[in-house]
């Protein structure tokens, strides 16, 4: 995997081969956050970049218990209508205060 860069606060990882590239891709993914690192397969745009650093913010907020909740509303809703994906999109505001 290749060095990571620091950007907005994270910790950015290109993985433009290897097996966490194909991960990715295999499943469709651009790119994945956890917490403040993000992996992403291609140099992030700025919309995936922003949608990434959304779900930084969620993970600030939400602290351990982000992938548990996430997990447990993809399998309710699916990747689409996951509150946590919608708000990444820009779609809804799940944190009015912000
Ligand atoms: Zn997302």
């Amino acid at each position: 995997m290749a060095l990571p860069r620091f950007r907005d606060g994270c910790f950015l990882y290109v993985s433009d081969r290897g097996l966490a590239h194909l991960l990715l891709t295999r499943r469709g993914f651009a790119a994945i956050t956890l917490g403040h690192v993000i992996v992403a397969a291609r140099e992030p745009d700025d919309a995936i970049w922003r949608h990434e650093l959304r779900h930084v913010r969620q993970y600030d907020r939400l602290g351990l218990a982000f992938l548990p909740v996430y997990l447990r509303l993809q399998a309710k809703h699916g990747y689409t209508r996951n509150p946590l994906e919608r708000e990444a999109a820009g779609a809804i505001s799940l944190f009015p205060d912000e």
